[in-house]
């Protein structure tokens, strides 16, 4: 199964990839993990010292040096992702990958009492920013030899439940983007497909589960054989699909 895939130090030797939320939890894992196989990595997120600290340690480990983009998908426009996406056709000629991870979780509460300000940041963040970045790297995308989206969604992406709100909605949104993409751009060098990581080890999940027990639950590094796998030649032809991570 995809989820069990061997990793090898040379999965996407020679690739570049843009990781999203590249500073914490799971896309930091992925970063470095993509980096160990041999990717340049392009780290995207809002806090700067953290993508420093990601970068650092992949150069400590000998990982090819990355390149860092502090960006907050917030407030970012269309413009600012026209000139990232300028960029690394510049430096790189082409994108191999993206990893669309970075998401805002919010405030989980009841319906009557969603905020709409809250509301608006989430569906920003989590989905037009997504669709903005995406549309702006279609052309460095179309130029490499085969290229790879991975959106991110989650449990409640697939099936609604209760005070998780506008979370739940964008990663809905998310999984009908990706569906969209990979059938419009089926038969091409371009692949969607979609990661549900499950419960893991993260400061959103313990935003959301305060009273857990973080040991019990998976580690962002037991989901890493899907991510490479998603982003490796191995998934060339696979489209369209929506895999989970555990
Ligand atoms: P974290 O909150 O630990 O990390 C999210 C990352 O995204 C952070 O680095 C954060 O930056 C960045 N980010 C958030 N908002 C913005 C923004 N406006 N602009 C740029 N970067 C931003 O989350 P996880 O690692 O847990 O989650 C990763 C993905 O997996 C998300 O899409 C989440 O919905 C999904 N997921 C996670 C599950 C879990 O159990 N952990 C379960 C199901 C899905 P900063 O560090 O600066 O805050």
């Amino acid at each position: 199964a995809p989820k069990d895939y061997a990793i090898k130090p040379d999965s996407l030797a020679g690739k570049t990839i843009l990781v999203t939320g590249a500073g914490d939890g799971i896309g930091r894992e992925a970063a470095k993990t993509f980096a160990h196989c041999g990717a340049t990595v392009i780290l995207l997120g809002r806090t700067v010292k953290k993508l420093e600290a990601v970068y650092d340690e992949i150069v400590a480990a000998g990982g090819p040096e990355p390149a860092i983009v502090p960006l907050d998908m917030k407030g970012a426009t269309k413009s600012h992702y026209q000139g990232m996406a300028a960029t690394i056709v510049e430096q790189f000629g082409h994108l191999d990958g993206l990893l669309q991870n970075a998401s805002l979780l919010g405030v989980l509460s009841p319906f009557e009492h969603i905020d709409h300000d809250s509301w608006n940041d989430i569906m920003q963040v989590n989905v037009t920013a997504q669709f903005m970045m995406t549309q702006a790297l279609m052309p460095a995308l179309k130029k490499a030899p085969h290229a790879s989206i991975v959106f991110t969604s989650s449990g409640v992406g697939r099936q609604g439940k209760a005070f998780w709100g506008p979370y739940a909605v964008s990663k809905f949104a998310t999984e009908g983007l990706a569906q969209v993409m990979a059938d419009e751009y089926d038969g091409t060098n371009l692949r969607v497909n979609v990661i549900n990581p499950g419960a893991t080890r993260t400061t959103m999940r313990s935003k959301a589960y305060p009273a857990e027990d973080p040991n019990k639950l998976k580690t962002p590094a037991d989901l890493m054989p899907l991510y490479v796998y998603l982003m490796a030649d191995d998934s060339i032809g696979v489209n369209n699909q929506s895999l989970n991570a555990q």
